[in-house]
């Protein structure tokens, strides 16, 4: 069955957000757990089988890329039928394709055990967390990104700011454009906002196409148009910070 809309994977009924979290049972796997989403029929489908099929087949899609330019990896990932046109997939595509344009680009990260980190890392986020949190899940993937490619962890102090500023910068660039949610537009700005800090720290020289155009949007009933940068013809600006790399706070 086609879903045009992006909506319920079952009927094609459009989301319902709660702002008060409920109990349902996930249609596919049968699992009861609190949500803040269900479609206006009362399906709910979990997050796990909402993206695995996306997630599923990342090594075999990157075989034999080697563009640097994370945008064009992100695309190839979207383009299977099974990436929705939004979803908590996304929390771990921004990530992959971040990983290996750094990869292809010359960065030092192994792409066998950053894959499946990446994954793991990326699959704790929650679908529609940009507004129930305030913390889109595109931009924490790529702080996960940067997190797996700089070796950072908790106890560590070296790239701990570099990682949290990762995540800050894609926020403030998602907060920039506002709602309400396209996981293509969030996850365009973060990489646009992560190429840029990630090659200031790294050395580390990943590309970007001259223009992004998103070629999704008949599939986001909520799509801004020419309110979003990457909407064919648009004038809207990519909101950029400038590229500061400040470091870590000597101790
Ligand atoms: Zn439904
Ligand atoms: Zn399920």
């Amino acid at each position: 069955m086609s879903i045009p809309m992006g909506a319920c994977l079952v009927c094609g009924e459009q989301l319902e957000y709660f702002e008060q979290a409920k109990s349902m049972t996930c249609e596919y796997c049968g699992k009861t757990e609190l949500t803040n989403t269900a479609c206006k029929n009362g399906h709910y489908i979990c997050d796990n089988c909402h993206r695995k099929d996306a997630v599923s087949k990342i090594a075999e899609l990157v075989e034999g890329v080697d563009t640097t330019d994370p945008t064009e990896i992100l695309n190839i990932f979207m383009d299977q039928k099974t990436t929705h046109m939004h979803g908590p997939e996304h929390h771990q595509l921004v990530a992959c394709a971040m990983a290996v344009a750094y990869k292809n680009a010359g960065g030092n990260i192994d792409l066998e055990k950053a894959l499946p980190e990446i994954l793991h890392r990326g699959e704790q986020l929650p679908g529609g967390i940009c507004g129930l949190w305030g913390n889109c899940g595109a931009a924490v993937s790529c702080g996960i990104f940067l997190s797996v490619a700089l070796g950072q962890t908790p106890l560590k102090g070296e790239h701990y700011s570099d990682v949290n500023r990762q995540t800050s910068r894609c926020l403030n660039a998602i907060a920039e454009i506002g709602g309400p949610r396209c996981c293509k537009r969030n996850g365009y700005l973060s990489i646009v906002e992560s190429v840029a800090y990630t090659n200031a720290v790294t050395g580390v020289h990943m590309t970007l196409p001259e223009r992004i155009e998103c070629k999704y949007f008949e599939r986001n009933n909520e799509c801004l148009h020419s309110n979003c940068p990457f909407f064919p013809g648009s004038t809207t600006p990519v909101p950029s910070s400038e590229v500061a790399v400040v470091g870590t706070p000597a101790k």
